[in-house]
């Protein structure tokens, strides 16, 4: 099955531009350029020597022993906690930020939920030298305080939302009315594979060296470019869809997304979109989401701040209806113990986030010569609190 986007953004039914007029200069300018400027080989060269010798790239494919035996087959851990900052988020806005410098934009603009997309976002601009504003909900400013005193550090402003609920979909909406008064000189970064065309298929494309490494990484380990699956949580779905990539069109690698079940599926706190979700329009994109009778956008719940999101990108929409990928869910609980039993088994502390990937192990049936890649989006220690809360080790 191919997975690619179409001329108009849209990966099968899903995907498109849905935005209002006053901002179609801005995504019609970023439309008309990003192909080109981003396949320029001055680009590549620059994007990938960053990657490299700032983001500390290629990230390990480390086999991991005892979770290996533990689950019955060949486990390998892609190390994006490795990264510079913590995790994948980095590679996107490296790539953003470069794009946008060639764009001739002078000021960058964010928005973030429990702030490590503002974060990764912070981190570029004082690497570049460019004007950094972040928009946060007042109520995450609140719960994230670390995250917001680290983008201050790094010289970024931080706005804080005070409409509606005070939390990330307010940020987006203030942060798009920012866009499109200032659609001259100032650029969006958005941090997954979500919002309007061509952001989706931009962010999957600079998250793509994660499989690109894979194929190589792995044709060392075990003289195969492709393993038998790829497992992923998703949240807006960047890590996964950067892990997926380059495995799209070889149908004998099995696709496993993981979505966050909260307290369950069936409690009203859940943020499992396949599972709850109906297609729909969310922040410039025609996606699955969790939304009322009458469409309105139901709060989704996670105990992960990275994964509280109540839709999906487009191109994870389209994997699910098509069955290319299988989509499970997890909740709480179960990731909270998975996180714990990966911390012990192979001294990693995962984020919270990525715990939910290797939960969904319990889920699967391998055999013993199956080889299996797990993308380990984050490190933990940005979670550390929540563990605490938790307390259950
Ligand atoms: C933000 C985040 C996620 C979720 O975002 P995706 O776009 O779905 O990848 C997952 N893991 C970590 C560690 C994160 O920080």
């Amino acid at each position: 099955m191919k997975v690619k986007v179409d001329e108009r953004g849209y990966y099968g039914s899903f995907g498109g531009a849905y935005i209002p007029e006053m901002l179609y200069p801005n995504v019609e300018e970023l439309r008309k350029n990003y192909e080109q400027i981003t396949t320029d080989l001055d680009f590549r060269k620059q994007f990938e020597s960053l990657l490299k010798d700032f983001v500390g790239r290629p990230t390990p494919l480390y086999f991991a022993e005892r979770l290996s035996h533990q689950y019955g087959a060949k486990i390998y851990l892609k190390r994006e906690d490795l990264c510079h900052t913590g995790a994948h988020k980095v590679n996107n806005t490296i790539g953003q930020i470069l794009l946008a410098q060639r764009l001739g934009k002078k000021k960058i603009i964010a928005e973030t939920g429990a702030g490590q997309h503002g974060v990764a976002t912070a981190t570029v601009c004082a690497l570049m030298g460019i004007e950094c504003i972040v928009y946060m909900g007042a109520i995450d400013m609140q719960r994230q305080k670390p995250n917001v005193e680290r983008m201050r550090i790094l010289g970024a402003e931080v706005r804080p939302a005070e409409s509606g609920s005070k939390t990330l979909k307010d940020a987006t909406n203030e942060a798009m009315r920012h866009w499109i008064n200032n659609p001259k000189d100032t650029h969006y970064i958005i941090g997954s594979v979500v919002g309007p065309h061509p952001y989706p298929e931009m962010v999957a494309r600079f998250q793509s060296v994660i499989s690109e490494e894979i194929k190589k990484q792995l044709l060392e380990h075990e003289g195969r470019e492709a393993p038998d699956y790829i497992m992923a949580c998703v949240g807006g779905g960047s890590n996964a869809a950067g892990a997926f990539y380059h495995f799209y069109d070889n149908e004998n690698v099995q696709l496993i997304a993981v979505e966050a079940a909260g307290l369950g599926n069936d409690t009203g706190e859940s943020a499992a979109t396949t599972v709850l979700g109906k297609p729909g329009v969310l922040h410039g994109s025609k996606t699955l989401l969790m939304q009322t009778e009458d469409g309105q956008v139901i709060e989704p719940y996670s105990i992960s701040a990275g994964l509280d999101y109540p839709g999906i990108g487009p191109v994870h929409a389209h994997l699910f209806e098509t069955g290319r990928a299988q989509f499970l869910s997890v909740t709480d609980e179960e990731a909270m113990k998975a996180g714990v039993e990966v911390s012990r088994l192979e001294g990693i502390i995962p984020a919270i986030e990525t715990a939910h990937a290797f939960a969904a192990l319990n889920q699967m049936n391998f055999n013993p010569e199956d080889v299996v890649v797990l993308n380990l989006s984050g490190r933990g220690d940005k979670d550390l609190e929540t563990y605490i809360k938790w307390g259950k080790y």
